[in-house]
């Protein structure tokens, strides 16, 4: 089966690409992130170890990550292709991954300034329920606070304050910018251009995926 890794800053868009690669593609989505907020709305064990780091910007430890993901791909549902987003962001994360069979491979960079990425966090909306991504300048709910595909509640994700956003850039860099040299000398990085909207920023990555 295929497998496409999206990698970014926060706010680079991995999520919204995310979306659109499986509508369009029909993968299965992984994101790290909404596994674990949907363990804490479960009030998991999992759930409760994962809060605290992700409520500063830090990175969930990554026996807890990778053991997550291990039972998500058991899932059956990825014969068809799978794209994850925010996962791997550790060196240990994707040394984990590597030791999962795939037909073929490639980590996608979606490069963007921090100027811009942070203006779109501070602006994001995310459905609690299915994690759908809106935007209050640029792509709002049609009806607000509900989301336009489940019904479900929309507002600000609680990490998605300066002071969070702040902490996610720096463990960006210093924990997850390493393992794309990782996937640079797997030979299997794509870089994408993520300035700009998101129909563009797609246009422009299925040309290099495709
Ligand atoms: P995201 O939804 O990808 O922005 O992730 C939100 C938060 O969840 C991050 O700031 C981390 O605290 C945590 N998280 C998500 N994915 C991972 C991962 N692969 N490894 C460690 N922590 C993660």
């Amino acid at each position: 089966m295929k497998r496409l890794i999206l990698f970014g800053a926060p706010g680079s868009g991995k999520g919204t690409m995310g979306e659109l690669i499986q509508r369009d593609f029909g993968y299965a989505r992984i994101s790290t992130g909404d596994i674990l907020r949907a363990e804490i709305e479960l009030g998991s064990a999992d759930g409760l170890k994962a809060r605290a780091f992700m409520a500063s910007g830090g990175l969930v430890p990554d026996d807890l990550v990778v053991e997550l993901v291990r039972k998500r791909l058991l899932r059956g549902d990825l014969d068809g292709g799978y794209v994850m987003d925010g996962y791997p962001r550790t060196l240990a994360q994707a040394v984990a991954l590597s030791a999962v069979a795939c037909s073929s491979e490639k980590a996608i960079f979606i490069e963007v300034s921090e100027n811009e990425a942070v203006d779109r966090l501070l602006s994001r909306l995310t459905c609690r329920e299915c994690g759908a991504i809106y935007n209050l300048k640029n792509k709002p709910p049609r009806r607000e606070g509900v989301c336009d595909i489940c019904g479900g509640s929309v507002a600000r994700r609680s990490d998605d304050t300066a002071e969070a956003v702040r902490r996610r850039f720096q463990v960006y860099g210093e924990r997850t910018l390493p393992v794309i040299d990782y996937y640079d000398k797997a030979g299997v990085l794509v870089r994408v251009d993520g300035s700009g909207d998101a129909a563009r920023v797609y246009d422009r990555l299925k040309e290099r995926v495709a």
